[in-house]
């Protein structure tokens, strides 16, 4: 393969942005993409639609296929190869073949857009499904259509095992979760409580504080050893957490990286290394105060990817900062967060139920409860966490937007954003907040 101008490695949501942004203020630099997956432009975020059968083809799931992708932006894509080493001091990457042929390309500048991978319980598991990317989709909906399952375990109960576990009662699969902590341990104890039991209520069990000491597949089913106990399922949903794919890349010099292997870089998504810039799940990205996480999100894989896209071309475009923001829509239950989510001397934590809709809009549960981290010294809300059946994303996005134009609650007092009875209440999120923490502005 011919040299290039550009690399990137991953074409999905982060790779395919940086490849777009590219192009669209230059059409001559030459970009090759590897992927190891044999779909670009996926998005994860579907795969519960999918196994619902909401969705009923994967390919509703890509926006792009790789030939039309490669026409509408002139660039090359090859896909089914997996990238395990990066010279940067000759500026090569090497990589395989799924049938163990070895290729290796030259590069000028870098773009590593590799997301992340699920953290394994090992190979040879036929009823252990770890759930990300297409194959992984497709692989779990070949099973319950063709084993028709009825006794599921989500071992984690993080956003992913929330969802699946949420998608498979639906379908009639009994469930239960295995969850170390607690499950959604930010929620006030009231919101906790209303969504324990509406997951309860919908016949899933919930363990929490257990941990899983061992998993063993015999023939058609999957034992779970839990302490001294061992329990029995058709299948096993495996999500205890992901860790950044550049882990599984040697990289040569060795590249600045987050605690967890995620690739630290700056504003402009460029890394250590200078000629190599990084986007999507495999960064630690900066909050607005600087301070680095690991953040994996659809929304920042897109931002960062059209950043980097910028950079690397020189075009100066740096990134704001994250307010590491987080949503979750289940069992009918809108629960998000964002910001800094920790009590300090300065930062108290404040209780408040909002309404989101007028009362007299029967039959919607119109309250929000919602945990307002609020900085006494600088008189400014810097996090919150929200949960309700009905408006509480609508109330987040407003306040995220406050604290992201780093302006104050007394500033948005004036803020109209009009109103009507079924959409939102005629006390906005900040007249209703203003009056709660008037005593301490
Ligand atoms: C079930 C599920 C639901 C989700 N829901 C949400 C949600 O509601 N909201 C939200 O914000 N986020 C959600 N996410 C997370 C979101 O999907 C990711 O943040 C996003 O896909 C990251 O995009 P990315 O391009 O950085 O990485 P990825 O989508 O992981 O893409 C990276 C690509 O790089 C390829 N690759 C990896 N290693 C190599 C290698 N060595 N060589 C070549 N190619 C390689 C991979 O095959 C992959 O295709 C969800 C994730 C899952 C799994």
């Amino acid at each position: 393969m011919s040299n290039c101008d550009i690399l990137i490695v991953g074409a999905q949501g982060a790779g395919l942005s940086a490849a777009s942004e590219i192009r669209r203020f230059d059409s001559s630099v030459k970009i090759v993409i590897l992927e190891k997956s044999n779909y670009i432009s996926f998005s994860n975020c579907g795969i519960p639609l999918f196994i619902r059968d909401k969705i009923k083809k994967i390919e509703e799931l890509t926006y792009y296929n790789r030939e039309g992708f490669e026409k509408r932006k002139n660039v090359k894509i090859v896909c089914g190869v997996r990238v395990y080493k990066i010279n940067n001091h000759k500026r090569e990457v090497f990589y395989t073949f799924s049938d163990g042929r070895e290729g290796k390309i030259t590069y000028s500048k870098l773009i590593l857009a590799v997301g992340a991978t699920p953290n394994s319980i090992g190979e040879n598991f036929n009823h252990v499904f770890s759930i990300r990317g297409p194959e992984s989709a497709i692989s779990l909906k070949r099973f319950l259509s063709e084993k028709k399952p009825e006794k599921c375990a989500i071992v984690g109960g993080g956003a992913v095992g929330l969802e699946m576990a949420d998608a498979l009662s639906d379908m009639g699969i009994s469930v239960e979760i295995f969850e170390k902590g607690v499950l959604l341990p930010l929620l006030t104890e009231d919101a906790r409580n209303n969504f324990v039991g509406a997951v309860k209520g919908k016949g899933i069990k919930i363990n929490e504080g257990v941990d899983v000491n061992d998993v063993e597949e015999l023939e058609d089913r999957v034992l779970l050893k839990v302490g001294g106990d061992v329990f029995e399922y058709d299948f096993v949903i495996y999500n205890i957490g992901i860790y950044p794919s550049t882990n599984d890349i040697e990289i040569i010099p060795e590249v600045d990286r987050f605690s967890n292997g995620a690739i630290l870089v700056n504003e402009f998504m460029q890394s250590s290394l200078g000629n190599i810039y990084a986007c999507g799940d495999c960064i630690a990205i900066r909050d607005l105060s600087g301070k680095y996480h690991f953040h994996p999100s659809g929304q920042l894989a897109n931002i960062t990817g059209r950043v980097a896209g910028r950079n690397v071309l020189g075009i100066y475009f740096p990134f704001g900062g994250s307010l590491i923001s987080t949503k979750l829509k289940i069992s009918g239950y809108e629960i998000g967060w964002f910001g800094d989510l920790k009590e300090s001397s300065s930062v108290i934590k404040i209780p408040v139920k909002l309404f989101s809709l007028p009362r007299y809009v029967g039959n919607v549960d119109n309250r929000v409860y919602a945990d307002i981290y609020f900085d006494v010294e600088r008189k400014k809300i810097v996090g919150g966490v929200f949960f309700g059946k009905y408006g509480a994303f609508h109330q987040m996005d407003l306040l995220s937007m406050m604290i992201y134009s780093e302006k104050g609650i007394r500033d948005f007092f004036g803020f109209e954003n009009g109103y009507t009875p079924f959409f939102n209440n005629s006390q906005n999120i900040f007249q209703q907040l203003f009056l709660k923490l008037e005593k301490y502005l």
